[in-house]
């Protein structure tokens, strides 16, 4: 059967790329609004050190809490605030969130987790943002090694933003922060190129695991994993649902572990439930 085009297959078409348009308008119009009322909310993932089996620190990630949509995902507007820029704005007020609440654990003597944060590729085009940052942390007095920047590989799309980038992770550790590679491996980089930076911490992507019984994938986490030693940073990894991949990263000397094995982001308050009970279960 031969396709045709017919007037409702184009009709469709038109639809749906109005409708996408209308969804990106309506989301667009609506972020004002939404960072005043803070329907953009601070959830926290833990990361479990691996040799302790202790909490090592938490991730940052945004939730838009919709009055009628419900809960709105980073995939479905981050990639929108990306191309307008609005993401620099919601990065420096999810970065103040995580100030803030670093800063009630130190004055109501709870446990202290260092906090990473997200930092859009967009901070690393254009003006220098690492200023605004650097202002809220001194502004919540947080010891800035309790601060850590993630920075995803895909900034490294070409060698101008190399140097660039080299530049900024200089910047960032005088300033104090702490710096990772997130995303290591999920197509832009090398592990040549995980040499170049100087970083703390190395987040090895969750495509690695999916398949970690294959001895190829094995391989080449272990290599990863000694390389990362050799440059003297530490290791994450991401996405880790299985208590076999769980076990396999301790054998060979993984430091950390994010994934729903442990827990899934939750709100400030749940989280901080979870690292209780967590704790006091080990
Ligand atoms: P990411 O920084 O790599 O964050 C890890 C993502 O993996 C999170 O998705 C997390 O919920 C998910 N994840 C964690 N453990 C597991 C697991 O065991 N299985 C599976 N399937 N997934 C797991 P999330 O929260 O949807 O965020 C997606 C991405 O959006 C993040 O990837 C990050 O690149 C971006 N993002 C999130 N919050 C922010 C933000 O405040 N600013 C910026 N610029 N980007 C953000
Ligand atoms: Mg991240
Ligand atoms: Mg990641
Ligand atoms: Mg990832």
């Amino acid at each position: 059967e031969r396709s045709t085009l017919r007037e409702g297959q184009c009709v469709f078409y038109d639809m749906a790329v109005t409708q996408q348009l209308k969804k990106e308008w309506e989301l667009n119009e609506l972020f004002e609004s939404s960072l005043k009322k803070g329907d953009f909310q601070l959830y926290l993932q833990p990361k479990v050190s691996l040799g302790s089996r202790q909490v090592a620190g938490a991730e940052a990630l945004v939730r838009w809490i919709h009055p009628e949509k419900g809960m709105i995902y980073p995939s479905d507007f981050i990639p929108l605030f990306e191309k307008n820029g609005k993401i620099c704005q919601l990065d420096l007020y999810i970065f103040e969130e995580a100030c803030k609440t670093i800063r009630k654990w130190i004055d109501n003597g709870e446990p202290v987790l260092t906090i990473s944060v997200n930092l859009s590729r967009r901070h690393f085009q254009g003006e220098d943002c690492l200023n605004a940052f650097y202002a809220i942390a001194r502004q919540y007095r947080i010891p800035r090694d309790l601060l850590e920047m993630e920075l995803t590989e895909s900034i490294f799309f070409d060698d101008s933003t190399i140097e660039i980038v080299k530049g900024q992770i200089h910047r960032m550790h005088e300033m104090g922060f702490r710096c990772s590679l997130d995303d290591f491996g999920s197509g832009y980089s090398s592990l040549g190129m995980m040499m170049e930076f100087d970083v703390d911490v190395i987040k090895m992507d969750r495509r690695f695991f999916l398949d970690i019984d294959a001895p190829k994938a094995r391989k080449l986490i272990v290599s990863i994993v000694r390389l990362a030693k050799e440059i003297g940073a530490q290791t994450v990894a991401e996405g880790i649902e299985a208590e076999d991949q769980v076990s396999f990263l301790a054998g060979i000397g993984c430091d950390m572990i994010q994934g729903y094995v442990f827990s899934k982001p939750r709100p400030v308050s749940e989280f901080e439930q979870w690292a209780r009970e967590f704790s006091a279960a080990q």
